[in-house]
């Protein structure tokens, strides 16, 4: 069997998928997941296509040092090479940063690896993980087709107006633009949309609602804005993250806190969002069962922050045909998408209660101005398209 390997890394976990890609159609035979890495009680879970668990390992027992992606990553490789009908030919992995160089998946060599190294900073919560598993299979198979897949490319197509900041010239030359991320899943769902129907000349918000969240507005099946700009943190409240900020805080919180920039980060990054409004938890099931104050005001903030975006996205686009909703909240969360859509209901938007709690793929209904849909997203697939492709142009 032919096979392609998708690496997801986040901070604390890590995603690899196998695809089978001996037909047209790809499909995911294997997939793992490692949670908790840098912790004691870090583990892998190995589960074929029916779910089924293969494997389940404590990772601390495997090693004497901490149990990282490289800990993770190496035991999963170990174990695919025990599989005999499994020949990974390439690996795809997803890289948040492709900085303003990368407009389209690259293969990873070692110049293209010290670029994307620069870009650190840019991204300090992921590309550093992103980064991890790449130099753990340069270093065991130095020649295995490695491919990056960037959550910046899809937004290239922007307009200038739609990338700078209102900073001097300098900046913006220097990289200092709106960036924009979420781009494979927003590829993916457009590639999923327009099986159903022609996005030729629609105007289109997607609403990628995760533990990271976005939007973005489409036109003519291209990104003309979105709510992320130069780092994942900017736009929408998010699980941890805090979005939207006047950079007046930023300062306030250097001068008058005496905060390091460390302490900002963590801050910004991990502290704030639904988990700082709700002081209780970043995960919106959680928020939703609980009755306390600061929960339902998390919550409130979230979906006003949703409709503010839809506003800003609508007028970049000069109106608005559909949205999507997809990502984790976005495709199982039929309570936050009725919010939404009722404070959207400015633009004509109305819901069919029974779809929307169905998480069917339509939910708006007959007499709605906007068409409505739920597409779950894949990230791992397009990721898998993407290699498979750079894999057949590398022969
Ligand atoms: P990530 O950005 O980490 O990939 P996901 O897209 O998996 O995140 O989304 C995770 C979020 O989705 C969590 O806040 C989780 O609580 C939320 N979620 C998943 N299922 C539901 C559900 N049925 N109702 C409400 N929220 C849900």
């Amino acid at each position: 069997m032919k096979n392609i390997l998708v690496i997801n890394a986040g901070s604390s976990s890590v995603k690899l998928s196998v695809f089978d890609v001996t037909k047209q159609d790809l499909t995911k035979i294997i997939h793992a997941r490692a949670v908790r890495l840098f912790h004691q009680d870090a583990q892998i879970t190995i589960n074929d296509k029916e779910e089924r668990v293969l494997v389940e390992k404590d990772l601390a027992e495997i090693t004497v040092k901490e149990p990282n992606h490289k800990v993770a990553i190496e035991f999963f490789l170990g174990w695919l090479s025990q599989q005999p009908e499994i020949n990974i030919e390439a690996v795809g992995h997803r890289v948040v940063h492709g900085g303003p160089k990368y407009s389209r998946p690259v293969v990873l060599t070692d110049d293209v690896i010290s670029d994307l190294e620069a870009f650190k900073p840019l991204a300090p919560l992921h590309q550093e993980h992103n980064l991890a598993p790449i130099h753990v299979i340069k270093n065991l198979y130095a020649d295995l087709l490695q491919i990056a897949c960037f959550d910046t490319a899809f937004h290239q197509t922007m307009p200038d107006v739609a990338k700078r900041f209102a900073l001097p010239g300098k900046y913006y030359k220097e990289g200092v633009m709106r960036y924009g991320f979420h781009g494979l899943s927003y590829e993916y769902i457009l590639e999923a949309l327009s099986e159903q129907q022609s996005i030729d000349n629609k105007k289109i918000v997607i609403a990628h609602l995760g533990n990271g969240a976005s939007m973005c507005a489409i036109e003519n099946g291209k990104s003309i804005a979105t709510t992320m700009s130069f780092t994942p943190l900017d736009g929408l409240v998010m699980g941890t993250r805090c979005g939207d900020l006047d950079p007046g805080v930023i300062l306030h919180l250097l001068t008058h806190y005496e905060l390091s920039s460390t302490d900002i980060t963590d801050l910004l990054y991990r502290k704030s969002g639904l988990l700082g409004l709700s002081e209780e938890t970043n995960n919106m099931r959680k928020l939703l069962s609980s009755n306390s104050k600061t929960c339902v005001e998390a919550i409130d903030l979230f979906c006003y922050q949703v409709n503010r975006f839809i506003g800003m996205l609508v007028a970049e686009l000069g109106g608005i045909d559909q949205i999507v909703f997809t990502a984790g909240i976005g495709e199982n969360s039929a309570v936050i998408r009725a919010k939404i859509c009722m404070l959207a209901s400015w633009i004509g938007v109305e819901i069919d209660a029974e779809s929307n709690e169905n998480n069917e793929n339509k939910i708006s209904g007959q007499s709605s101005a906007v068409e409505v849909f739920v597409i779950p997203t894949n990230e791992a697939l397009m990721i898998a398209n993407h290699t498979h492709r750079m894999m057949n142009n590398s022969k």
